[in-house]
């Protein structure tokens, strides 16, 4: 039987799954489920979808008051309207206000909350940042995210970008990125980059015009080749993190940060590009020498994978009803 008497509910809104917890206050799971987004079948579907998920993680965490519900959301969003601004997963969603339109269904306070931001405070109240409270996490997925965590407090910045490391610039003329720049982090870190990478190394090594092999397909696929010791993989994932270590040594530079979270799809390769990531990392480290660089930088991976940013959602709505973060 539940000792607790209230719960709160975290959801992490995909372009593919909506996954979502029910928590007790010290981050216990009551309930968990996950269900398929349907974008496709239109907002009001998703939004039916979302409050179902919600009723059933209620009821099967058999606690009786429902403190408000997280909602974990990729993209930019506008905090203070509880808006989506743009997210590339919900084409067609820009300025719709979900924040009120989750609370209207639900009748519970809600919060919205970038789901990058959200997966590094899931990660600092009960995954790899406990304790910490300054970090970045990098997400490696589809495409590169982030969210920075200073003085305990996430950093929304001027407009609510903040911790966006993706759009960071990392080589003067690199390829061209989806946000309309060019040498992002995210040419040379997410999945789709690496697959990238692969075909480009692949070329190199064999004749001019070949046609590199079709298997590769995700970073996955990479990583697999790369465990078998295929020096194309393997020779990826050097170059990733090459790339993925100048970024990382600009922002320690920057910010004075020690502590860095790698979550997202591609982290699950971590162990073949930890080694030269702090090698990297160390290299270009300014004001101390590599050795000790070596020592303090800490780069780790995320230990709640794909749940901490429906982790993270319910957290924000624990600390908003502490009155710590004034959401509601
Ligand atoms: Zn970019």
């Amino acid at each position: 039987m539940n000792t607790v008497n209230t719960c709160v509910i975290g959801i992490d809104l995909g372009g593919t799954y909506i996954k979502g917890a029910a928590l007790d206050p010290t981050g216990k799971i009551l309930s968990e489920g996950k269900i398929e987004t349907e974008v496709i079948q239109g907002q009001k579907r998703v939004l039916t979808n979302v409050t179902r998920l919600i009723h059933d993680l209620w009821k099967m965490s058999r606690v009786k008051s429902l403190c408000g519900v997280g909602l974990g959301v990729p993209g930019a969003l506008d905090f203070k309207k509880g808006q989506i601004i743009e997210s590339p997963n919900f084409p067609g969603w820009n300025d719709f206000p979900i924040q009120s339109a989750v609370q209207k269904a639900v009748d519970v306070p809600v919060i919205i909350e970038n789901d990058a931001n959200a997966a590094a405070m899931g990660e600092r109240w009960v995954g790899a940042a406990q304790n910490l409270d300054n970090f970045l996490l990098i997400t490696l997925g589809t495409g590169v995210g982030g969210g920075l965590v200073l003085g305990g407090k996430l950093w929304y910045g001027e407009t609510g970008k903040g911790g966006e490391v993706g759009h960071m610039k990392i080589t003067a003329d690199g390829p061209r990125c989806g946000c309309g720049s060019t040498g992002c982090l995210e040419v040379y870190a997410s999945s789709p980059a690496l697959v990238r990478i692969a075909k480009e190394e692949w070329s190199r090594a064999h004749r001019i015009g070949a046609v590199p092999p079709m298997q590769w397909k995700t970073s996955s696929d990479l990583a697999e080749a790369a465990q078998r010791h295929d020096p194309v993989a393997e020779a990826v994932f050097g170059k990733m993190a090459h790339y993925l270590g100048i970024g990382i040594a600009n922002v320690a530079n920057l910010l004075d940060l020690n502590h860095f979270i790698i979550s997202g799809g591609v982290s699950n390769a971590f162990h073949l590009f930890e080694q030269p990531l702090r090698q990297e990392v160390a290299r270009y480290i300014f004001g101390m020498p590599p050795e000790e660089a070596l020592r303090r930088i800490k780069i780790r991976r995320s230990l709640l994978g794909e749940s901490a940013g429906m982790m993270g959602a319910a957290y924000l709505v624990l600390l908003a009803s502490e009155g710590k973060t004034g959401s509601f």
